[in-house]
């Protein structure tokens, strides 16, 4: 007799949840909760191109190609270097991690929108927890969260992998039928959905962003967080009910 999958993932994933019946909302991090024109990933990648320069004994130009092959291959870089050079993943996610934040400004509107937000917050990051305290606090939001689940606690397999979605549920206690997930990469949202919890896309215009965008399992679109968590915070039942209709 074939063991039950738990959580399972159903074919035909049940509808999205009217959003003022949310009990947990799962936010990512980079991109998300601060907008991408911010250009920390532009950071982030330059490290990551001198930690392997260092690494390999290697010019920029042949860090940068080895970095995206192995992004291509693995899904993220930490996971070529770990499994094709045994590459421990602390060090690297602390050189990576050390960066100028002062693009990023404080943001009150989103803070304020938090605030009113009914239901339990988590960060669900494929960086470091490290990495989204710094960024949390210097946003300002950091009181809003109850937990980070990072990419240690998903056992370095990055999202979209469905492994880490199971885990975070279980270590949070997650129902996904109560849950909402919120990414600027669509595609990272296709799990979510097949467990069942309500998705909303954050808006980008980078191709690897936008990928899987157009997909059934992105429910909601929004290109600013804060006016859209405050409609909700703040609906009567009629109007949060006019809030789950996607914005698309
Ligand atoms: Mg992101």
């Amino acid at each position: 007799m074939p063991e039950p999958a738990a959580p399972a993932i159903s074919a035909s994933p049940p509808p999205p949840r009217p959003l003022d019946e949310i009990e947990t909302w799962v936010f990512d991090l980079d991109n998300t909760l601060y907008p991408a024109s911010c250009r920390i990933f532009d950071q982030i990648h330059r490290r990551m191109g001198e930690f392997i320069a260092a690494h390999f004994s290697v010019d920029m130009d042949e860090a940068v190609r080895i970095r995206r092959e192995l992004f291509l291959a693995h899904g993220t870089t930490l996971r070529g270097l770990m499994t094709e050079h045994g590459i421990a993943p602390q060090a690297f996610m602390e050189y990576v991690h050390t960066l100028d934040l002062s693009a990023i400004a404080r943001d009150h509107a989103l803070g304020t929108a938090l605030a009113a937000l009914p239901g339990r917050k988590v960060v669900f990051t494929n960086g470091s927890a490290r990495h989204a305290e710094n960024i949390l606090g210097h946003l300002g939001l950091d009181t809003h969260f109850s937990g980070i689940f990072d990419i240690e606690a998903a056992g370095y397999v990055p999202k979209p992998d469905p492994a880490g979605y199971d885990t975070l549920i279980r270590q949070f206690a997650i129902d996904p039928a109560r849950t909402a997930m919120v990414e600027d990469m669509a595609k990272n949202l296709a799990p979510a959905a097949a467990l069942g919890m309500t998705t909303v896309w954050v808006r980008g215009d980078a191709d690897w962003a936008a990928e899987g965008a157009d997909a059934p399992y992105v429910h909601h679109v929004v290109d600013d967080l804060a006016p859209f968590l405050t409609r909700i915070a703040g609906a009567p039942r009629a109007a949060a009910v006019a809030a789950t209709l996607p914005v698309r």
